[in-house]
């Protein structure tokens, strides 16, 4: 009965949705109303990395909503869980970053970034890349290198310019004018690319000498997915904005975007109450998020990221297989066509194992299982998939 309510009173965005009636969903699996269990191997896409409902998460929940849920807008009201959860965030990123302005989403956390970086430089050209994705909001669209997406939403904010991800064009692109460089150090939809590590160090450095903002897109590549707590330190380079959402709240809706106080200054002035937000940063949304990072920081989920990354890599090599890309959890297969790739996805499906495509590329299986994944699933399904590809190769 839901399932066919679904489609009538719940706005599609495809004449193709997944269609799972979800009745519960715990650790690594989500079950359905047909009394099926599928293996969530993408993690909600990149959001449940401590699996569904961590027990310290869901306590975390509890405790709050005895006490209270939504009481004030953004930034008026002390509240602690905000607190709590920003001040082990900031402790635990470089110095630079001092403080938070939290969010609902990711799309949210890059568009606050971009009006901070139009207002901190008082410049307005931004740079962005082709094939990136941040956001279907007005803004992040704008800044989005896919022209499909684009196109239907035209005209977007004037002055921005794409450039291929890690080629050296955009070096002649980034000079005094520019307000800001955004951009995924990982990229993700685009199809699982990881940036040079020479070419982002100088990405860094040519901003600096224009004295243009860094922001890193860190929604899909945050919080422990890519072995690290951030992309960024597999880099040595420290991005002007961080942004983040998606595994951030542990399984809630939360964003954010970090900085320095200088340039959150920026935000207090002409006029005061120029960025605000009502359910940013919400308490409920927030002890999840704090729970969600203690543990995050308790565990050994950082060394599991790498050893899911290890195996993976190691054990799906052969026929049909054009490349495994990525780092940690956060990875891409690609596969010789669009048909090889749609086959083996629905295999999976059909054999209890979610994975997806991303947004920019029909040739790559994305896998991005929780990091709490034991060895005999990781085993079973790397197993599986391996099976599919040489089913259809
Ligand atoms: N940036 C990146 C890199 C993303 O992967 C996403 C979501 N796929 C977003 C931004 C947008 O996040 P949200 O859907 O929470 O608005």
């Amino acid at each position: 009965m839901n399932h066919l309510f679904f489609k009538q009173y719940i706005a599609q965005t495809s004449d193709f949705p997944i269609g799972l009636e979800i009745t519960q969903a715990e650790g690594v699996f989500v079950y359905t109303a047909d009394q099926k269990k599928y293996m969530d191997f993408i993690s909600g896409i990149a959001v449940s990395s401590l699996g569904h409902r961590h027990p310290k998460v869901v306590e975390a929940l509890h405790q709050q909503i005895d006490k209270h849920l939504h009481v004030m807008v953004y930034g008026e009201f002390v509240q602690k869980p905000q607190v709590e959860f920003a001040k082990l965030l900031l402790e635990n990123l470089p110095v630079q970053f001092e403080q938070i302005y939290l969010v609902n989403s990711g799309t949210e956390a890059n568009e606050g970034a971009l009006k901070l970086a139009k207002k901190f430089t008082g410049r307005t050209k931004l740079i962005a890349f082709k094939n990136s994705y941040h956001g279907d909001t007005h803004g992040s669209l704008s800044v989005t290198g896919r022209d499909i997406y684009r196109d239907p939403y035209l005209p977007l904010l004037p002055n921005v310019h794409f450039a291929e991800f890690n080629s050296d064009e955009v070096f002649d692109l980034i000079d005094h004018e520019t307000a800001a460089v955004i951009m995924e150090p990982i990229q993700g939809e685009g199809g699982v690319i990881p940036s040079k590590k020479d070419w982002l160090q100088h990405v860094r450095e040519k901003c600096s000498e224009m004295s243009a903002l860094l922001i890193f897109d860190e929604i899909q590549s945050g919080f422990g997915r890519t072995g690290k707590l951030f992309a960024f330190e597999h880099y040595d380079v420290i991005p002007d904005v961080l942004c983040t959402a998606k595994a951030m709240g542990g399984g809630m809706p939360i964003g954010g975007f970090a900085s320095s106080k200088q340039i959150f200054q920026t935000f207090k002035y002409d006029p005061p109450l120029n960025h605000v937000t009502t359910f940013g940063g919400h308490p409920v949304s927030c002890a999840a998020a704090h729970a969600n990072l203690k543990e995050l920081l308790r565990g050994d989920y950082f060394e599991k990221a790498l050893e899911i990354e290890r195996k993976a890599k190691s054990k799906l090599k052969g026929k049909g297989i054009v490349e495994m890309r990525g780092m940690g959890a956060m990875l891409g297969l690609e596969l010789e066509s669009k048909e090889l790739t749609e086959k083996v996805v629905m295999d999976c499906f059909d054999k209890g194992i979610l994975l997806g495509w991303t947004l920019h590329s029909n040739t790559l299986v994305r896998l991005a299982p929780p990091l709490v994944i034991s060895d005999g699933d990781l085993e079973w399904a790397l197993q599986t998939i391996l099976g599919s590809i040489k089913k259809f190769a």
